[in-house]
């Protein structure tokens, strides 16, 4: 189930951890995914199911460590329906326990094809957000999203979809933009606009196998024409009716605020991960063992997150850019992306070129224009979305 940034990081929060009940299982084998093989850094374990105990901590822990109001639980896989309702109705009491009267809110990422009216019934009941995974048209998200026999996954998703529709649960789509549906970037957009989807996140593909690309990610260049289409058609028509992550946290770059996703952040470190045995991770794409913070057995939450080598690895994304990003006119908005991505070397053979480079600077390139004169608007207290009105 899970996809590259499929974590709505929530940037600005004092302390986020995200939780793997199934640790890396899921019913899907689609091809470009990232987490599958994290299950092989516990070859002995005779369970990745995180245990009750084990999410009393958790709750506990987290709870007590928040300094808001509100507390957000993000509940990620593998595939986390692969646990039963009775799992997360135990979680809701354990929060209700320890929440101690504070508003709660839970999101849940699925792949959408093991929904049904029980679970639907279930998260409209308590107010889950649902963040499906589909790439796009039939077209586009059978290419990658098949299960382990190599069947296709489509029209199950859209079943679960229907289903959340149906029950009236609130639901967000996260795409993957790979080698193939990247030349479809407007069918892409025009599918989520069509299944009536307003908060749209996507996120390209970029993997190494043998660290060598891996064949299905997005090529550069293609990713910066993928934005620039659907840009083009947003800041026409779209502003203020669909929220597209990418776009909205570039403008908070250009406004100066924080961004709401990592990626395009000046610093990371703000997102951590547990795994459903305990252990805590720097970040969901960092789920190694160089980049383990320690254990919840033996370890509290604020000292894993609040560490020093936690805190090293949030600020080397910005100590560790090329002197091309340095130099870049687009740095305030892209911040060298997401540092997984920095396997290319620049043109003067330093290393730490972010892979999508080519790709973001056409993109911002583009938009700038756009963007100054939402930036204009917004600091003078006017919509942004008057662009709608202000394009030739
Ligand atoms: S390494 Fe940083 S930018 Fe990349 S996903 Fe993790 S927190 Fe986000
Ligand atoms: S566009 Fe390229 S050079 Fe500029 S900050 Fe981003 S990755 Fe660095």
């Amino acid at each position: 189930m899970p996809t590259p940034y499929s974590f709505i990081a929530p940037f600005a929060r004092p302390l986020y951890v995200m939780l793997k009940p199934v640790g890396a299982v899921c019913n899907l084998r689609c091809k470009y995914c990232y987490y599958l093989e994290k299950k092989d850094l516990y070859p002995n374990a005779s369970s990745y199911l995180m245990s009750d105990s084990l999410l009393e901590n958790f709750i506990k822990q987290y709870l007590e460590s928040q300094t808001t109001p509100e507390v957000l639980f993000t509940w990620h896989g593998g595939e986390t329906l692969m646990r039963t309702v009775d799992f997360y109705r135990k979680a809701l009491e354990l929060q209700r326990i320890y929440g101690r009267g504070r508003q709660i809110e839970n999101v849940l990422q699925t792949n959408g094809t093991l929904l049904t009216d029980k679970w639907c019934h279930f998260f409209k009941e308590n107010n889950f957000l649902i963040g499906i995974s589909i790439d796009g048209p039939q077209h586009c998200h059978d290419i990658y999203r098949r299960d382990r026999e190599g069947r296709p996954s489509f029209f199950k998703v859209m079943k679960g979809i229907s289903l959340l529709k149906k029950h009236g649960v609130e639901f967000n789509v996260m795409g993957v933009v790979n080698d193939y549906n990247v030349d479809y970037p407007l069918e892409f957009y025009h599918f989520f606009k069509s299944i009536d989807c307003r908060y749209i996140q996507f996120a390209p593909v970029v993997e190494t196998i043998d660290n060598q690309p891996a064949p299905w990610n997005v090529p550069s260049g293609k990713w910066g024409d993928f934005l620039i289409a659907i840009f083009d058609e947003w800041v026409k028509q779209d502003v203020g009716t669909y929220y597209i992550q990418y776009f909205d946290s570039a403008l908070a770059n250009w406004v100066g605020e924080k961004p709401g996703v990592c990626i395009l952040a000046e610093t990371c470190g703000h997102a951590g991960v547990m795994e459903f045995n305990g252990d805590v991770y720097s970040c969901d794409h960092y789920v190694r063992p160089a980049y383990k913070l320690g254990n919840l057995q033996t370890h509290s939450l604020t000292e894993m997150m609040y560490s020093e080598r936690q805190q090293a690895f949030g600020a080397a994304k910005r100590k560790a850019l090329p002197q091309q990003c340095l130099d870049c006119q687009f740095l305030f908005a892209c911040n060298g992306e997401c540092p997984k991505n920095r396997i290319m070397e620049t043109s003067s053979g330093e290393p730490g070129l972010n892979y999508l480079c080519e790709g973001y600077y056409k993109f911002f390139k583009h938009a700038a224009p756009y963007m100054d004169f939402m930036k204009n608007e917004l600091l003078s207290r006017r919509p942004p979305s008057n662009i709608m009105f202000n394009i030739p």
